[in-house]
């Protein structure tokens, strides 16, 4: 298996932090030499009110509330991004919480600083709009090899589209997805791009699925991923489109052999589903935490956050402070770890108080961090 194939599938199968030593890990900690593994960045939406193009019913932060919060201002963004790569970030994520990072007014400047300052970045975005600008950064020979785009599409025609994504007009919405990663593909040949699919009973006939993954693989992506929906905090929905256990076992008996069939080194085409084998199916956390070490967020109002499923206003409680009255360094350098069980205690409940809940990228990293045995949690 080649390098690169390896290294795809391990990122997509939500193990890309499966390299992290846990000894190191912990000395760096304590020594307060940690750097981030990487840092996710929301990028703020323009509008107070409605932050995302779309409403759709299973977006995982619908429960954020926002009401009246300020918006990270474009001199913020660019002095934070700035702050982390001088202090040896190397990866930046930009992605959304409740909104998409391409619906922000600045994230032409943000990738021209980022790809500047040559550091990785990945987008984690719907790709409804890609404006002119970030297709003319792409076209540069500057950009950092490993830098990514996730396209996620979740449909393979126009009305699965607006169904899964809860449009109520017969727009052309998933022509339009893929018109933009054509124009993505063409400006830039080596840039690693994939396409992510969430299951449910909404999207699951065959036509969909074959016309996606034909769609996707004619245009020269690299990767192509399935995985079921993940529950999200505080939003009641109906079983098809969170189907029951039972309910996903026959969706993944119907698609298996299309997805398997499609599967080939040039393009992985991967059912990621280890809900079950890591015990993790619909559980909210997995603590202790260590993501505000590894994947630390900038959220869209200018806080840092412990990682990207709790970033938002409504977990101030738990985020590390406010980067419009600190710099980033000295948010991310504020704690005490000479008691590891009490940093490991306290913090737990406050996570635990809060309701956030992890995404499989970090329920990994937390489970593989706690099994190591070299932190000391104190008594379960
Ligand atoms: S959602 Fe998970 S990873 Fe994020 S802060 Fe809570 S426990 Fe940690």
């Amino acid at each position: 298996m080649r390098h690169e194939f390896r290294k795809l599938n391990k990122s997509y199968s939500y193990q890309n932090t499966a390299e992290i030593e846990p000894k190191k890990l912990r000395q760096q900690i304590k020594s307060k030499t940690v750097i981030p593994y990487q840092v996710e960045f929301q990028p703020p939406p323009a509008s107070l009110r409605k932050i995302c193009w779309l409403e759709c019913k299973y977006c995982y932060g619908a429960s954020a509330d926002d009401e009246g919060s300020p918006r990270m201002s474009r001199e913020l963004a660019l002095r934070v991004l700035n702050d982390l790569a001088t202090g040896g970030v190397k990866k930046i994520i930009f992605a959304g919480y409740a909104t998409d990072p391409l619906n922000s007014p600045i994230i032409g400047d943000l990738l021209e600083k980022a790809v500047e300052r040559k550091l990785i970045f990945g987008f984690n975005t719907k790709a409804l709009k890609v404006p002119d600008k970030i297709i003319e950064i792409i076209k540069t020979k500057k950009v950092s090899k490993e830098s990514y785009m996730s396209l996620s599409v979740d449909a393979g025609t126009n009305e699965t589209y607006n169904k899964m994504h809860a449009v109520k007009s017969d727009a052309k919405l998933y022509d339009r997805v893929l018109n933009n990663a054509e124009k993505i593909r063409a400006a830039n040949s080596q840039l690693t791009l994939s396409a992510a699919y969430l299951i449910n009973r909404t999207n699951c006939e065959a036509d969909d699925i074959h016309r996606f993954i034909r769609d996707f693989k004619d245009i020269g992506f690299n990767f192509i991923r399935f995985s079921f929906l993940q529950e999200p905090k505080d939003v009641n929905l109906d079983t098809e489109i969170l189907p029951k256990k039972d309910d996903l076992e026959q969706i993944k008996g119907g698609i298996e052999n299309i997805i398997l069939a499609e599967d080939s080194e040039k393009c992985p085409v991967k059912l990621i589903d280890i809900d079950h084998k890591e015990n993790i199916f619909r559980k909210a956390q997995t603590i202790p935490c260590f993501a505000r070490f590894i994947f630390p967020t900038v959220g869209y109002d200018g806080w840092l956050y412990n990682c990207s499923q709790s970033s938002s206003p409504n977990f101030h409680s738990t985020a590390l402070g406010d980067l419009s009255k600190d710099s980033f360094w000295d948010l991310f350098y504020n704690y005490r770890f000479d008691n590891e069980q009490l940093y490991f205690c306290k913090t737990s409940k406050k996570l635990k108080d809060s309701g956030c809940r992890c995404d499989r990228k970090m329920h990994l990293a937390n489970k593989s961090l706690i099994k190591s045995n070299i932190f000391d949690f104190g008594e379960p």
